[in-house]
């Protein structure tokens, strides 16, 4: 299951992060960026997070998603920026990944990341 991959994939990188500097305390939440263009149930995301913290000094923790909006470059005129998008107004945009500027070829730079940023620690005492 996609969702199930990438829940691995962030907890591998968070222990290996937490290998190297360790926090004092219990980890309640993980805060994530979602680029916009990856799909993804963040339900079953939540679900596979929980099965595998199961055990886990991440037992218990709750994924924060922040989404990351679509951000591209463009070969022939060098914008780089966010994206138009279709059926603005409506419940669901979809972003166009060409050029707004010249409608040219674009590269998405930022939107298909999943990337942890932060942690909330509920810090020890005693
Ligand atoms: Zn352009």
């Amino acid at each position: 299951m996609h969702e199930y991959s990438l829940a691995h994939a962030l907890l591998d990188g968070l222990t290996d992060h937490l290998r190297e500097h360790p926090v004092a305390g219990r980890i309640t939440a993980v805060h994530v960026r979602k680029g916009e263009l990856l799909i993804l149930s963040e339900e079953a995301l939540a679900e596979a997070w929980r099965i595998l913290t199961a055990g886990t000094p991440l037992a218990g923790s709750a994924l924060r998603l922040e989404k990351v909006p679509v951000k591209v470059r463009c070969g022939s005129c060098g914008y780089e920026g966010p994206v138009k998008y279709a059926g603005e107004g409506w419940h669901f945009a979809v972003p166009i990944l060409a050029c707004p500027r010249c409608e040219g070829r674009a590269e998405v730079i930022e939107g298909r990341e999943l990337a942890i940023i932060g942690l909330s620690v509920d810090e020890v005492t005693g």
